[in-house]
């Protein structure tokens, strides 16, 4: 039995129990036949609790999960909450709100802020421009912690979802754009992919381009990212950049094991683990 870190079980692990309880019948998931650990869902035989090093950060986030999403093993919101302990997560529903879910973004202790791309937004929705994420404090009138709202669902979900949530349309959205998702975050992460073996001092991580670190799910977009690879973006462009990094480091760890436990071909980064403990070795 691995030992679990204090802060399991989080809020999307709470959910989950919560989702499978009200099940009718068994989530039918890929791989179904694995024997996965209960709390990060991969094959128990490469479980990666042991690995986590929860952080903190001058942020929340909140996930507005659609139905069935927090049952999917290979769901990455529950990544956020691994590292960022505070997250708290909800179901979404399009006629049953949740009360919970309502007063949190109207709560003064916080500035919501709707992560989501800008071109499906409805004409009422406030846009924040991206450059305003630097200050942390997104409303001139307000220094209330930021609460970042992610819908984890499928794009096409996740779209609806947005659609038919009247409650999100007066929330400032926030919208990454993709030449700053592109970009490897990570500066000092080792560049694996370059081929020579004389650049172990590549501090210049400019030109290193990935479209998306995410080959668990195949993405109908080639812009659609994973909810945690979005997160940590975000995280890194507000200034928690530790607790971005993290969060993206820890993202290929997952991916990366994962993929060891359904037995396909692994399009993952076999060195993730060696990156993320020697990311966490630096900074702690
Ligand atoms: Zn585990």
């Amino acid at each position: 039995m691995p030992t679990y870190p204090a802060t399991f079980p989080h809020a999307v692990h709470q959910l989950f129990q919560y989702r499978k309880s009200i099940s009718t019948r068994p989530f039918n998931a890929r791989g179904s036949g694995v024997e996965r650990c209960e709390y990060c869902r991969i094959d128990i035989k490469h479980c990666i609790c042991e690995l986590l090093k929860p952080q903190t950060a001058d942020a929340s986030f909140v996930l507005l999960m659609f139905d069935d999403e927090v049952l999917k093993p290979s769901n990455t919101g529950r990544l956020i909450a691994d590292v960022l302990p505070d997250t708290q997560a909800f179901l979404w529903d399009r006629t049953q709100i949740s009360p919970e879910f309502i007063s949190l973004i109207n709560s003064p202790k916080y500035q919501p802020i709707l992560v989501f791309p800008d071109e499906y937004a409805l004409d009422e929705q406030p846009l924040l421009p991206v450059e305003k994420l630097r200050d942390r404090c997104f409303t001139e009138e307000s220094s209330a912690r930021p609460l970042f709202i992610m819908l984890d669902a499928t794009w096409r979900q996740a779209r609806k979802m947005y659609r038919k949530s009247p409650y999100l349309h007066n929330i400032p959205m926030l919208s990454i754009p993709a030449e700053l998702m592109a970009k490897e975050p990570i500066a000092d992460k080792p560049q694996s992919k370059t081929g020579s073996s004389d650049s172990s001092d590549s501090s210049d991580s400019s030109d290193s381009i990935i479209a998306s670190r995410y080959h668990v799910r195949t993405a109908s977009k080639e812009q659609q990212l994973a909810t945690a690879e979005v997160a940590a973006r975000v995280l890194q462009l507000s200034q928690n950049t530790q607790a971005g990094d993290v969060l993206a480091l820890w993202f290929d760890v997952f991916s990366y094991r994962y993929q060891c436990g359904v037995k396909q071909t692994n399009s993952g980064d076999a060195k993730a683990v060696e990156h993320y403990l020697s990311y966490l070795d630096k900074t702690s």
